[in-house]
C-alpha cells in the first residue's frame, strides 16, 4: 500500500464506520413530546357555616340609668358638646344658632320637661336637654 493509499483509508474508515454503525442499529423513533396534562381543579370544599353576629341591641325604650355623656368624653369633645348651651363655644363654632340647645334639636328624643334625652350621635348615654354641640339640626 502506497502512502497516499494508506492515508485515503485512514480518512475514509471514521465515516464508513460510522455509516456501518448507523446502518446496524436498530431505528429509534422520534421522541414524542410529553405534554404535561393540566392539574385536575381543586375539588370546591363547602364553606363553613359561620353564625351570623348578634344583631345590635335596639335603642331602649326607657332611658332610666343611662349615663350622662362626659364633656371630655372623645366623641363630645369631637362635636364641642357642652352639658349646658350656655357655654357654647360661638367663636369656635361658626354655625350657632342662638338659643338653640338639645331640646330644640330634632336628633333629640327627649320629652319635654325631661332634663335628659337620647341623641343618635351619642349611642347608649343620655345628653341634657340644656345642652349643645355642633351638629345641633333645628327641630321641624
Ligand atoms: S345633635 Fe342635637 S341632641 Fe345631639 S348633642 Fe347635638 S345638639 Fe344635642
Amino acid at each position: 500500500m502506497s502512502v497516499s493509499t494508506r492515508r485515503r483509508f485512514i480518512e475514509i474508515v471514521p465515516f464508513a464506520g460510522l455509516a456501518f454503525v448507523a446502518a446496524c442499529s436498530p431505528k429509534v423513533e422520534a421522541p414524542v413530546a410529553v405534554l404535561p396534562t393540566p392539574a385536575a381543579p381543586e375539588p370546591v370544599m363547602p364553606s363553613p357555616v359561620v353564625p351570623s353576629p348578634a344583631p345590635p341591641e335596639p335603642m331602649p325604650a326607657t332611658t332610666a340609668g343611662m349615663p350622662m355623656v362626659g364633656e371630655k368624653d372623645a366623641q363630645a369633645v369631637a362635636l364641642n358638646y357642652v352639658d349646658d348651651a350656655a357655654r357654647a363655644n360661638t367663636t369656635k363654632v361658626a354655625n350657632h344658632v342662638a338659643g338653640s340647645q338639645c331640646n330644640n334639636c330634632a336628633l333629640y328624643s327627649g320629652k319635654a320637661g325631661d332634663a335628659a334625652g337620647m341623641c343618635p350621635l351619642f349611642p347608649g348615654k343620655h345628653v341634657a336637654a340644656k345642652g349643645w354641640c355642633s351638629s345641633w339640626v333645628k327641630k321641624a
